[in-house]
Formats: C-alpha cells, structure tokens, sequence
C-alpha cells in the first residue's frame, strides 16, 4: 500500500542552527541533498537532521489556518489505510501482550496517542476498554473531539502539564521525526509515563533499505522531517532519557510498484528479518531510576 506523505513546498521560513539533540554536538557533514534542502549528519553520534532548522512556529503553521482544512481532508481521506498500518505496527509490538498485562492490573489501563489525527486508533482502544487521551496540534483534533467525543488536546505535548505517571502507554506514530526537539520530547514522555510503561514510537528508519538505495530521493526524505533516524540513533536517545529498549521491528522493504512482485515479496521478507525495513517500530518501557 502507498500513502502519500503530507509535504509542503518548500518556502524560505525562518531557521536556526541547533545543537546536535541526541549528542550536543555542533559538527555536521552533508548527507542527503534533497530538492531546494539537505539533511546533516552529527559528526560525533550520526543522527541525521535538517540543521539549521526551521522554528517551531514555521512548522506548527503549516497545519493550522490555510493549510488547516486541506490537512484534515489529506487525514480523512487515508484514515482507513493509516489506521490498518497503525493496528499491523502494533500487533508487530506485541500490543496483546501488553494490554493483558496491564489489564491484570485491576486498574482501567489508561493510553495517551501523541500526534492522534482524527483519533481513530483512541476510537478502537475505547471499545477496548482503554482510558483514552490524543494530543494533536492540526485542526483534526476538532474533528476528533466533535465526532468522536474523545479527550483530544490541541497544545503541544508539553504544554499540556500532564500529571506525573498518568499513563501506561504512549503512542507516537510518525511524530518524532516531526519535533525540533525530541530529546525533551523524549524527556516529557518518561515523566508522564507509570513506572514499567511502554512507549511506542514509531518512524521512517534511515538504516532500512529504501532509504540507502533512494538517498535525496527516499519518501521520508522530505521537508517535513527534521529528524531521521536509524534503530541505533533512536535507540540511543531511548536509553539515554531512561528507557530500556525491548523491542526493534521494522517492516516495509520497497514500496510497491517500485519492483516486480516476486522482488518485492524477497525484499520485504528481508527487510523484515534483518532491520532493513523502510519504517521502525521500538517498543521501550519506563526504567525505574533510583532517584525517583
Ligand atoms: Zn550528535
């Protein structure tokens, strides 16, 4: 299945030079040459980034007034092939293993989605018996709120003062790669999040295949992302802000129609078995640190 990614043009937009987020480092060498823009590489810890990087304001822009009703039809219009994504990711995660293990808690298991759109994901985890809250900063958090009287808050996931361990899971589905600062991101989750709760992120992985072959070219490679990272740099920032990985899956080996079938099926079966897929799925779980 191909789902168009949702890309503006590139517009001269305010930007800054950054400090690397996973390492602090301010040495970058060139690494992907994009139409009109280019991805960096840290020197020090090789997390891929747009830098200097387009402020915050810029980016939030681009999902509200203007672009705003443009951006939820684009998510009314994929929301059934983003959802049967999503529920595959999340079978690949484990997810039936986790919600019986939190449901012999006795306590309802209560899930935040981070970047919830129009919140059909938090729609099937409500008949599922899950507490259920979305953060989600375009105009489908309305949309969420009115047509499906669900929990939806429009700031920004820090802004929002959640009480410390108020949830036993948190999903982030192509989110991360979005934030100019996912290492407070990171940060945010782990102080919301109970002792021994999973967070689930998932992203484009740069280490997969397609994006080797592709370079400049790769879909994840657009204007959009800030950030694309590999299973050891994602990884890497997991365990660096508390969390112990659990598990790696990526899936997706090239997309169709870009192979013949029997290609296609060799690459996928590969890209699966050795960490080569297109997207990564890491499955972590809130470390208990003596301090806290
Ligand atoms: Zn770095």
């Amino acid at each position: 299945m191909t789902i168009k990614t949702w890309s503006t043009p590139v517009a001269p937009e305010e930007s800054r030079p950054v400090p690397c987020a996973l390492c602090g480092g301010e040495h970058f060498k060139p690494h992907l040459n994009c139409e009109g823009f280019a991805f960096v590489r840290c020197a020090r810890c090789g997390l891929v980034q747009m830098n200097p990087q387009p402020l915050f304001k810029a980016i939030a822009s681009r999902y509200q007034e203007g672009h705003g009703n443009d951006y939820l039809s684009y998510e009314l219009a994929n929301e059934a092939g983003f959802l049967r994504l999503q529920e595959l990711a999340l079978a690949d995660a484990g997810f039936d293993e986790i919600e019986s293990a939190l449901k012999n808690r006795q306590t309802q298991p209560k899930v935040l989605d981070i970047g919830c759109a129009t919140g059909a994901l938090l729609v099937n985890l409500r008949n599922r018996l899950w507490a259920c809250t979305g953060v989600e900063i375009s105009p489908s958090a309305e949309y969420a709120r009115r047509e499906r009287n669900l929990d939806v808050r429009s700031l920004p996931l820090e802004e929002n003062h959640f009480p410390g361990s108020s949830f036993d899971l948190v999903l982030a589905s192509h989110l991360i790669e979005h934030l100019n600062n996912p290492a407070l991101f990171v940060e945010e989750v782990y102080r919301i999040l109970a002792p021994g709760g999973y967070f689930l992120v998932t992203t484009p992985n740069i280490s997969g295949f397609q994006a080797r072959l592709f370079k400049g070219r790769w879909r994840s490679a657009i204007f959009d992302h800030l950030y694309l990272f590999s299973v050891k740099t994602l990884s890497a920032l997991l365990a660096e802000k508390g969390f112990a990985i659990e598990r790696v899956r990526t899936w997706g080996g090239l997309a169709a129609g870009t192979a013949p079938a029997a290609v296609k099926y060799i690459a996928d079966r590969a890209a699966k078995r050795f960490g080569w897929g297109d997207v990564m799925l890491i499955r972590s779980i809130k470390k208990v640190r003596l301090a806290d």
